[in-house]
């Protein structure tokens, strides 16, 4: 029940109608009976800056920042925390007396994602990251700091290559190598351990994951798509059918959402509830 002393956060992005988040949270405030609600703030890039302020003056507790806006609100907060001061980009806005602070829970996101289906034996061993933008800075932080080596495989050779410089600072001395996605050969998909679709590839509109990327897994591999979509995406469902290990971006949208609730609330996020309301 919504009343006079209930505190409010939403999501900040366009389009926000297709997010998941607010089931997510709005399902983990009702199972800890939370006073909170969490709202669709769809908002243009030429409105960001008073939205932003607009949390403050409206008495919220915060919000998540989705596409195109993460990297633009960095410079709108008061205070950034270590990763989205690296990532360059902020996903999660608290309201805190009044300061609003900037965080990347993105980056745990993943690593948490990776753990649980991979267990805490990746280190040594190589993860091929397909991208550049925002999603695959905070995947190949978070696997470079598992002790993974790093091949970066983009369209357009600069954001590559911002991406390297990110890495280096992340991580000093994290082997890291990058390829354009017309030289990746088959053999080269097989030897690394962890493949990664951290492009817009597979969305709603958009083209699939080049075959070299679906159709060159091997068993035993792990793929994750942080692409997620109603149903699995067609990279997802063609690792399975060839025996990889699959995550599916649901599971990284759940343990960023988990981070950003703790800090909205200073109480342990419900994942299973989380996790059922994201499906
Ligand atoms: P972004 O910063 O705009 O980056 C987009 C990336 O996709 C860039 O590397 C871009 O390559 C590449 N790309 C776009 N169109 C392409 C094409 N036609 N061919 C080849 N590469 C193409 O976006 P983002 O924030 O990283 O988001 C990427 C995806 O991750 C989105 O689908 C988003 O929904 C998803 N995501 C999921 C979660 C989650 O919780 N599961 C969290 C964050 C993001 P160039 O550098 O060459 O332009």
């Amino acid at each position: 029940m919504i009343s006079g002393t209930t505190s409010v956060v939403g999501i900040i992005g366009d389009p926000v109608s297709h997010s998941r988040s607010p089931a997510i949270h709005n399902a983990a405030f009702r199972a800890l009976d939370l006073d909170m609600v969490y709202v669709p703030l769809p908002v243009r890039a030429e409105g960001l800056s008073a939205a932003v302020q607009g949390l403050r003056a409206l008495g919220m507790r915060g919000a998540n920042v989705t596409i195109p806006h993460k990297g633009a609100v960095t410079p709108l907060v008061d205070w950034l925390d270590a990763d989205a001061r690296l990532a360059d980009a902020v996903n999660t806005i608290v309201v805190d007396g009044g300061v609003l602070r900037g965080y990347n829970t993105d980056i745990v996101g993943v690593r948490e994602a990776v753990l649980e289906a991979a267990g805490d034996d990746l280190a040594g061993s190589a993860a091929l990251v397909l991208g550049a933008g925002g999603a695959a800075r905070a995947a190949a932080v978070a696997l470079a700091r598992l002790g993974m080596e790093i091949t970066i495989v983009n369209r357009t050779a600069a954001h590559a290559e911002r991406l390297e410089q990110i890495l280096l600072a992340a991580v000093p001395g994290v082997c890291c190598r990058r390829v354009g996605p017309d030289a990746v050969s088959p053999a080269d998909v097989a030897r690394h351990r962890l493949i990664v679709n951290a492009t817009s590839l597979g969305m709603g509109g958009m083209s699939k994951v080049p075959p070299w990327m679906a159709d060159t897994v091997i068993a035993e591999q792990i793929v994750f798509d942080l692409v997620y979509t109603e149903t699995e995406t067609d990279l997802i469902v063609r690792a399975r059918d060839r025996g990889a290990i699959v995550i599916d971006g649901r599971e990284m949208l759940v343990r960023q959402a988990a981070v950003a609730f703790e800090l909205w609330t200073g109480r342990p996020a419900p994942l299973k509830v989380m996790q059922d309301a994201a499906t």
